[in-house]
């Protein structure tokens, strides 16, 4: 099998509130060996609970259900919490968005790094002071001898970045899950540590899901794509193909909000509206609300995932009953 991962129908429900709702909606993908995965949407599509879900992290009042989530051939939802443990951080890893809160204040950053080496390899001593000195100089940490001995307050954004990927990296684990790894830090040094993740992620033939709501660092990064949106992929496909050739009105949305050749400051359109709160997804489309294009089917049926070419598909009406994509007159982003 050529997939370090396969998701099948992703479910995971919070029973927080008097109706329950699926944060996640039943959604599958796969990741390929060496393949690096981004995942997009904007805040509140079900990114970041569908990385917490494979990582087994989701906690009551959330439950994980679902056909599978098939990690090298072993179904991660048929596994202890114990088994679970001893995948985490060993196997697959996660880096988070921010680095000052995953981040233990009160412990210098090497002994922070060497915590995984020591759980799961169980590294001792000089042995193991070694291996995160290396570990700091892969993540271009400079004077990494020195720097063992801070503080995570005493390091820059960037540099607890690099702090962070050190620990996840630290096992030589087959898949990273990356969730919004950039989105704290400034332009410059966002295309630092992306450059040092796509760099790691070569030399040590790793998986990675990147999630992010920037169709840029998916750009820069990825092999293909999935986009989210209320809980469910609206559209998947390769990179080049999606981004050249979006079929679904929301990812079209996604890219006319992207800042313009020659406009570098920050981005100031977006799609107008709002994602929707999961008691009001309704039956119909989730993002008819939203949509240039919304038909009289759109507010009663939930259009499925339909091939638009090799590789990619939407989950679209246009798609599903016309065969096409959404016009290329497409959203007119907003200021
Ligand atoms: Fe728009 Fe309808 Fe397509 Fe949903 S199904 S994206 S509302 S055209
Ligand atoms: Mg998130």
């Amino acid at each position: 099998n050529s997939n370090i991962l396969e998701v099948n129908k992703l479910k995971t429900t919070f029973f927080s509130r008097k109706t329950p709702f699926n944060a996640v909606d039943e959604i599958s993908f796969h990741v390929a060996k060496g393949e690096t995965l981004g995942i997009v949407g904007e805040s509140g599509c079900g990114k970041s609970v569908t990385s917490l879900s494979i990582m087994g992290l989701v906690k009551p009042p959330g439950k994980v259900s679902g056909d599978e989530i098939k990690y090298n051939g072993i179904n991660l939802l048929e596994l202890s919490k114990r088994e679970m443990r001893k995948l985490r951080g060993n196997e697959i890893s996660m880096i988070f968005q921010e680095p000052m809160t995953s981040l233990n204040p009160v412990y210098n950053v090497g002994d922070q790094i060497g915590e995984s080496l020591k759980v799961h390899k169980n590294l001792k001593g000089k042995e193991r002071k070694e291996k995160v000195v290396d570990l700091l100089k892969q993540v271009g940490i400079p004077r990494a001898e020195e720097i063992y001995y801070n503080y995570p307050h005493q390091l820059s954004g960037g540099m607890r970045q690099r702090i962070m990927i050190a620990i996840a990296m630290a096992c030589d684990p087959k898949l990273i899950i990356a969730d919004e790894p950039t989105t704290a830090l400034d332009v410059t040094i966002q295309a630092q540590i992306l450059e040092l993740m796509k760099e790691l992620q070569a030399k040590k033939g790793m998986s990675m899901i990147l999630i992010t709501h920037d169709l840029g660092v998916v750009s820069e990064v990825c092999d293909r794509l999935v986009v989210m949106y209320a809980g469910k992929i609206v559209e998947t496909g390769a990179v080049k193909d999606v981004l050249s050739s979006p079929s679904h009105p929301y990812t079209k949305g996604l890219l006319a909000s992207l800042p313009k050749k020659g406009h570098k400051e920050k981005r100031l359109n977006y799609i107008p509206g709002q994602v929707p709160a999961p008691i009001n997804w309704g039956k119909g489309c989730r993002f008819s609300d939203r949509c240039p294009y919304v038909m009289s089917k759109c507010h009663t049926d939930i259009p499925l995932l339909t091939k638009v070419k090799d590789g990619q598909e939407s989950a679209c009406w246009l798609t599903v009953e016309e065969g096409r994509r959404a016009p290329n007159d497409t959203i007119e982003a907003t200021s």
